[in-house]
């Protein structure tokens, strides 16, 4: 599927459907005086409205924030499972060889995949897809195609070589992958990486609060991000204080629909194909790149509170807020003071 028609059915279900898509955190804006007005722009992307922040606002600068959007449109379509090449030819049990970006993506994904013993997994794609929350129309799956489904899962059977061709294990098995757990991070920092290289100074590129920062504010010098209150997502839980690096924020308001007093939502508890219930409302992830701070949420979201919290100490220069199912917080060793509490 083009980008184009992606973007526009879901924008439709934006409006028609019962399907939510809230962000997990948000960039607050500083005053600052007109020599400091960054170039700043907007576009639908990944399923999600996408912000480019980028300081000092020249001709140079929002060049080089076209060229950011190019670049994550490349990824979105390289990781899209309905129309990337490669996707359909591992759910067909055949081996293909990665696209750059995917192959980057992958790693991510395995290596937090094996981190978290399987609680991140990117062979969930069945289920994602029988739940339809990769499409406009959501809803309960059969027990027996979620049971089918859960068969098709193991991110053990994949294999990529040092030729970077993946392998589905044993040969022949359809592999189901779904990368949309992490393929948006990485599409931050891709974006990040070129306004860099491009020259521009400072920036934030915000794709529905998963975002990655660089450089000093001006006029401020450190980033402030708001927390959204799982229960009141118009509302902030406290806000977070960076000079750089991501945030990514995983939490059972972002994308979900109700059924006869239920909330299902989109994270998915690979023991059973299944909405988790681990207890958790949210969690938010600060780390050096997105890609890494996106799938630890994830992860973090599906092993519970306790679980999820010893994971993310276990990465170095990660830390984590979660929120738990009555309210509490539960924050990693060396927060510090980069987070403000908002209320409580
Ligand atoms: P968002 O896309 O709202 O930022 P997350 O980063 O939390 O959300 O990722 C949720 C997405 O990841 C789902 O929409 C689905 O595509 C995929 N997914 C769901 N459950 C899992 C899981 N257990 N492991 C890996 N990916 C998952
Ligand atoms: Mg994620």
């Amino acid at each position: 599927m083009k980008t184009s028609r992606r973007t526009s059915s879901g924008i439709k279900s934006l409006q028609k459907l019962l399907i939510v898509f809230l962000a997990g955190s948000l960039v607050l804006s500083a005053s600052c005086s007109r020599s400091e007005q960054p170039a700043r722009e907007t576009r639908y992307l990944m399923g999600t409205l996408v912000e480019i922040t980028a300081y000092p606002a020249t001709d140079r600068t929002r060049q080089a924030v076209n060229r950011a959007f190019a670049r994550m449109e490349e990824i979105e379509d390289q990781a899209d499972p309905y129309g990337s090449q490669t996707l359909e030819d591992l759910r067909r049990g055949n081996p293909s060889l990665l696209p750059a970006a995917l192959s980057r993506i992958l790693d991510v994904a395995m290596t937090v995949a094996d981190r978290s013993s399987g609680a991140f997994d990117p062979t969930v794609g069945r289920a994602v897809r029988l739940w339809g929350f990769d499409g406009a129309d959501p809803g309960i799956p059969p027990d027996s195609d979620l049971t089918d489904a859960v068969k098709t899962f193991g991110y053990s059977h994949l294999a990529v070589g040092p030729d970077n061709v993946a392998r589905p294990l044993p040969p022949g098995r359809p592999l189901w992958l779904e990368l949309g757990g992490v393929a948006k991070g990485y599409a931050v920092d891709e974006a990040a990486d070129i306004l860099v290289q491009e020259g521009v100074e400072a920036g934030i590129v915000n794709a529905g609060g998963d975002l990655r920062s660089f450089g000093p504010r001006p006029g401020w010098g450190q980033w402030r991000i708001g927390i959204q209150d799982p229960d009141d997502p118009q509302g902030l839980l406290g806000v977070l204080k960076i000079e750089g690096g991501s945030v990514a924020t995983s939490g059972d308001y972002e994308r979900y629909f109700e059924k006869d007093g239920v909330r299902y939502h989109h994270i998915l508890d690979p023991a059973n194909g299944r909405p988790s219930r681990s207890g958790i409302r949210s969690v938010t992830v600060i780390a050096e790149t997105c890609a890494l701070a996106d799938a630890l949420a994830t992860a973090a979201f599906v092993m519970g509170p306790e679980k999820g919290l010893r994971l993310l100490e276990t990465f170095t220069g990660v830390e984590g807020i979660l929120v738990k199912a009555g309210g509490d917080l539960v924050v990693t060793s060396g927060i510090g003071e980069r987070f403000d509490l908002e209320r409580r």
